[in-house]
């Protein structure tokens, strides 16, 4: 059986949720190179970016139609992360640009692209994919010269930018990522969400009250900082993971990866306290609570809000028939895409050496759940403007 190694075996006292520095240098996905990078293992995301490429569409027609820009448009992609992605949404953009131009009898405006994420993100994993970016979107009939693209290595919730300068910020699966775990969790005698990392159907009013309120700041820090940076009549078309009622459900990947981390702890291969401490960074508003924060921050008008169910085989690649797939493959496939977003934060808590066996059993819950339960995420779309 596999045994705790010394350097993990911790005192309580000293494990603490991530205090909000380390979780700028602590989470990011898998990098480049691996077989679990999150470039490999992205498709997910994918989905979800296609998924809005109608609001997109609609979002930037009424962004040329309605604001005055000059000679060049300056577009942010927030939480880009690695791999195909990042670039696909520039990609789409440029299209619809050119294309709304053309049919507007305009001159195309110069693009001027900023690929956001946090300082621990494989940039230049999105770099080497360039010269093949600007290869295709030649091929497409674009101008190459056209399309300028910048890093900005930052934190979302804070300033990025100086003031009423980006006309359009998009970001896809990034915001439910708060910027840190709620203090509250693990700041008295006792921590306060024992036994669970993430809300669960049985957590306690106050646990939720906490992670609520922990979206709440965050997401009008988020906010209030785009609309500075905005110019008037500027827009984001935002997606990120929600529910779809108030109660948290048993096919959450929090709650699921939970029942597998305490398993663990009774087989001694996790410390019991290092479970009890810690939590999720991460938060699942319904729609209704993302409509009330907006409105109470006041800087932006809603044009869209909506939700999307995608299925959890969306983790899949596409060249696998889903229909003809084995459980257990389709358990681990899709473990093995979580692990891409989950391992950096997990392994920073729990250790590295355990990180095999985590994901492996987890795949197997995965399979066990798919047996009896239809895994669906759900998925909010929006898309605001600046007042
Ligand atoms: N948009 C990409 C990546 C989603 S993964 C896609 O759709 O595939 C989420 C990304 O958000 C990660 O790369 C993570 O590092 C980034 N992220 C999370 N919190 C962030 C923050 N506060 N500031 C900037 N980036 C953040």
């Amino acid at each position: 059986m596999y045994t705790l190694p010394p350097s993990r075996q911790i005192k309580w006292h000293s494990i603490r949720s991530l205090p909000p520095m380390s979780m700028e240098q602590v989470l990011h996905m898998n990098g480049e190179g691996e077989e679990t990078s999150y470039a490999k293992n992205s498709t997910f995301q994918r989905k979800v970016i296609l998924g809005t490429e109608l609001i997109l569409e609609e979002s930037i027609k009424r962004l040329l139609h309605q604001t005055t820009y000059k000679s060049n448009l300056k577009v942010v992609e927030l939480g880009c992360s690695s791999g195909p992605n990042a670039l696909l949404v520039v990609y789409k953009i440029l299209g619809i640009i050119n294309e709304t131009v053309m049919s507007l009898n305009r001159e195309a405006p110069i693009l001027q692209v900023y690929l956001n994420d946090l300082f621990g993100n494989d940039f230049n994993g999105i770099f080497k994919l360039l010269p093949d970016f600007y290869q295709r979107i030649q091929e497409r009939g674009d101008n190459v010269g056209s399309c300028l693209i910048n890093a900005t290595p930052g934190n979302f919730y804070g300033r990025l930018f100086p003031n009423n300068c980006i006309h359009f910020f998009h970001s896809s699966s990034s915001l439910h990522w708060l910027s840190q775990a709620p203090e509250e969790l693990t700041m008295g005698e006792e921590p306060l969400n024992k036994g669970h990392i993430h809300l669960t159907y049985t957590s306690p009013a106050i646990v939720y009250k906490s992670y609520f309120e922990q979206f709440q700041r965050d997401f009008k820090l988020f906010l209030g900082s785009r609309s500075d940076e905005l110019i008037l009549g500027g827009s984001m078309v935002l997606s990120f993971l929600g529910r779809k009622n108030a109660l948290f459900e048993i096919g959450d990947s929090g709650v699921l990866i939970g029942i597998v981390l305490n398993d663990m702890v009774l087989e001694g291969l996790i410390e019991k306290t290092s479970l009890d401490c810690f939590n999720m960074p991460l938060y699942c508003p319904t729609m209704e609570e993302v409509k009330q924060i907006i409105e109470e921050e006041g800087s932006f008008t809603i044009q869209t809000l909506k939700t999307i169910q995608i299925s959890w085989n969306s983790h899949l690649p596409d060249d696998i028939d889903v229909s003809i797939l084995d459980n257990k493959v389709r358990g681990d496939l899709i473990s093995k895409s979580l692990r891409a977003v989950m391992e950096p934060l997990f392994s920073f808590s729990f250790g590295k050496d355990i990180m095999h066996e985590l994901f492996t059993r987890f795949g197997r819950k995965i399979s066990q759940i798919m047996e009896i339960e239809t895994l669906q995420y759900t998925n909010l779309i929006m898309s605001i403007t600046k007042r």
